[in-house]
């Protein structure tokens, strides 16, 4: 199948309404409210949200160095509340790496098997095994205090991988690597993951690497989450304005639900204008709703008939691939509108220009209230 991953259907992790609160009293700290989500084996499953949002708090039940307070962490179908970290088939990657600094990179990949008690022979052939998949045989005598901090984060890739865990869980390892290393990683990561058919879940704050390395992502807010789906499905669908707005950028309009017979609706556009669209939310006829519109979803028109939206010109930038043109519609509200330069590109549009905007209806994203 064109060498993309196949996701199990079966599932690897699953939290079934896991609270967690940290403290008493007033000081109290509901990290996580009530979180239900099932990982599939074989996934790339990415916990995104803002600082604070309880990611990390989810990774660290799921590897058993918190216990929830309300509801059951499965792995592999079968409750682990009463098992030690070490006892669950799971290994975490940390921020930091946690490597042994006197020892070489081989001899901290080789540290956990030994401690499995594994057989020299076996141990061996994992460590090279492991340094292959991590492009590090080179570096294998090398104590660990004398490479990169992208080298670094290679080899605790390796230690991590080699014990073989079902599960592997990433707590933001790239934040440490500057932005090419981490773009080169992000690659390596997946890459990684679909030679090893381990399930990941990375945990970060970073919307762009999640969209670019994960089958699924789950995005996370005080404590709850939001909306769980494939990159596509969350950027082009989001649930809410939450989601809509911390992944990419996105123009809200507020509108009318004018018709609604089954699955088949027509809302109204603040310019009277009035558009037919797939009903997602609850909101019946007479209701305000908020249309989630992205930037590039947007086509600059003449101001005529066939336009959704009239506006004039307000600023123009020019960024190379693409240019952003802010506009303000008559309503008074402004937006933003991103179209792709062609070779030869000739600005034809300036500001102070009056444009009509026209949207797919498909691309109008009615949220969630
Ligand atoms: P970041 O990206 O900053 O790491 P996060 O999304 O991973 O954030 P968590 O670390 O899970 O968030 O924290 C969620 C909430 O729980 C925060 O308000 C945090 O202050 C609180 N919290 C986490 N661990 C503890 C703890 N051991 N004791 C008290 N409060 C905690």
């Amino acid at each position: 199948a064109w060498g993309l991953n196949i996701v199990s259907a079966a599932v690897a992790v699953e939290a079934k309404n896991v609270s967690k609160i940290f403290g008493a009293g007033v000081g109290e700290v509901r990290a996580l409210d009530n979180v239900s989500v099932t990982i599939r084996q074989n996934e790339f499953f990415t916990l995104l949200g803002p600082s604070g949002c309880g990611k990390t708090t989810l990774l660290r039940l799921i590897a058993g160095f918190e216990m929830p307070t309300e509801g059951s962490i499965l792995l592999d179908g079968e409750e682990v509340a009463h098992l030690p970290p070490f006892k669950r088939h799971v290994n975490t990657v940390f921020q930091n790496y946690a490597l042994f600094p006197h020892m070489t990179v081989a001899q901290n990949v080789a540290f956990g098997l030994e401690m499995l008690g594994k057989g020299k022979a076996e141990v061996q052939q994992t460590v090279a095994a492991m340094l292959k998949l991590v492009r590090m045989e080179e570096l294998k005598d090398r104590r660990t205090s004398q490479i990169s901090g992208g080298q670094q984060q290679r080899v605790a890739l390796a230690r991590a991988l080699a014990p073989r865990p079902k599960v592997l869980l990433l707590d933001e390892p790239l934040s440490a690597l500057d932005l090419k290393l981490r773009k080169e990683m992000q690659i390596e990561l997946k890459r990684m993951q679909l030679e090893t058919g381990i399930t990941f879940i990375f945990v970060t704050h970073d919307q762009e690497e999640a969209l670019t390395m994960s089958d699924r992502i789950a995005v996370m807010s005080k404590g709850n989450i939001l909306q769980v789906g494939s990159p596509t499905e969350i950027y082009e669908h989001p649930a809410d304005r939450f989601v809509a707005d911390f992944i990419g950028e996105t123009n809200f309009i507020e509108a009318e639900v004018t018709e609604r017979i089954g699955d088949d609706g027509r809302i109204k556009l603040p310019s009277g204008i009035q558009v037919p669209h797939k009903v997602t939310t609850s909101a019946g006829v007479g209701s305000r709703v908020t249309l989630a519109i992205r930037p590039e979803r947007i086509d600059l028109v003449k101001a005529d008939a066939d336009a959704h939206f009239t506006g004039k010109v307000s600023n123009i930038v020019y960024f190379g691939t693409d240019t952003t043109f802010h506009i303000d519609l008559e309503s008074g509200q402004g937006v933003t509108v991103r179209m792709q330069n062609r070779l030869g590109h000739r600005d034809v549009l300036q500001v102070g220009d009056v444009v009509g905007l026209r949207v797919e209806p498909e691309a109008m994203q009615v949220l969630r209230d």
